[in-house]
């Protein structure tokens, strides 16, 4: 089903989940148990990435139609659009069609690392993700409910000509793609609420007051992969929450995904509190992993009630059997 419908449905807080396809075929069942196990977690949606430049196009297909075949959960296939040709971006719509995938993250992508764009590559009609909303809105219309990126504190285009990340700068072409007709906006990971809460309030007063906004964390698995994931996504860890994480403690892994989510949670309910319930539930980068994730939601105030309505499910469904 269409994400923006499920959304608007929905009263209390939620979760979506982001995998990426493993490489290996034990790897990918591994994931399709773990994915079905956080079922239990009754996201709202999960979401598959597509790998820099369609490097993993068809097993992004393979594990979004096996994932929406056998999870009853919506399915959010992630495309991008630059460097490609127009029969690459339909082949991905048309298999996604087919395999009753109806939600689409549409991003323009970037090079692969340290690489530029290779202008000989692809028909260059799609410059910027807004090329690829509105391509999906005329030529899929009844199709697909369309995503989009945003970032909190600012895309690190122009960072090499020594431009400092602004989400303002960005803002405007963030419109265009919510006036281009995206139905749902999804966030680039940050630890920063400050940050996140001053975008929040941009984003309402600028682009839209109803187009649904999922803030985007990652959680806290390893010291290492904590900053690599914030250098590469250019999200500033703020020095209180470093100061969490003394020298002696680093190499703990389990000590450090401990405090993790500790942090994660904190940063989860205030947010929650201080938009007043307007943002009502968090994407989570999963990396593939669920642990943290299972005790963040039950740490959670906010969170910890999608286990409860689980429980409450399950007690229904029980006055159901009919023996
Ligand atoms: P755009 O919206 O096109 O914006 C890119 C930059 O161009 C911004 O600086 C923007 O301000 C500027 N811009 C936009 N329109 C114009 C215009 N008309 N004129 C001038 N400047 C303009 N990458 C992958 O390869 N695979 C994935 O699965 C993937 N998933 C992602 C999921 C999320 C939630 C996020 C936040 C990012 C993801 N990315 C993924 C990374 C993404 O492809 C990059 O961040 C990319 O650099 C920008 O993509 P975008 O869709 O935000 O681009």
């Amino acid at each position: 089903s269409y994400i923006r419908e499920r959304y608007e449905a929905l009263k209390g807080p939620f979760i979506s989940l982001e995998f990426f396809p493993p490489k290996t075929l034990p790897g990918k069942r591994n994931l399709l148990a773990r994915m079905a196990r956080m079922t239990a977690l009754n996201p709202l949606f999960i979401t598959v990435t597509w790998g820099a430049g369609g490097t993993t196009a068809e097993k992004t297909l393979e594990l979004a139609s096996l994932a929406q075949r056998e999870l009853s959960i919506p399915v959010c296939m992630h495309l991008t659009c630059t460097n490609t040709d127009k029969e690459i971006i339909d082949h991905a719509l048309e298999k996604a069609r087919l395999a009753d995938i109806r939600n689409i993250l549409a991003l323009r992508g970037d090079p692969p690392v340290g690489e530029e764009w290779d202008s000989n590559n692809g028909s260059g009609e799609f410059k910027h993700a807004v090329d690829l909303v509105q391509y999906i809105k005329q030529n899929y219309p009844d199709d697909f409910s369309v995503g989009v990126a945003a970032y909190p504190e600012g895309h690190c285009e122009g960072e090499a000509d020594g431009l400092l990340q602004d989400p303002r700068r960005d803002l405007p072409y963030l419109k265009e793609k919510v006036d281009a007709g995206a139905d749902f906006v999804i966030t680039q990971l940050f630890y920063d609420v400050e940050k996140f809460l001053a975008f929040e309030e941009m984003f309402r007063c600028e682009v839209s007051e109803d187009v649904p906004l999922f803030p985007g964390i990652m959680p806290i698995n390893s010291f290492l992969l904590f900053n690599r994931a914030s250098k590469l996504s250019h999200a500033s860890i703020p020095k209180r929450i470093l100061d969490r994480f003394p020298p002696e403690i680093q190499a703990d892994d389990s000590k450090v995904r401990e405090i993790g989510v500790d942090i994660l949670v904190e940063i989860i309910d205030e947010i929650y509190e201080r938009t007043n319930g307007r943002i009502k539930g968090v994407h989570f980068y999963t990396l593939n992993l669920e642990k943290a994730i299972a005790q963040i939601v039950s740490k959670s105030a906010v969170l910890s009630s999608i286990l409860e309505e689980d429980q409450s499910d399950e007690e229904d469904a029980e006055g159901d059997i009919v023996l």
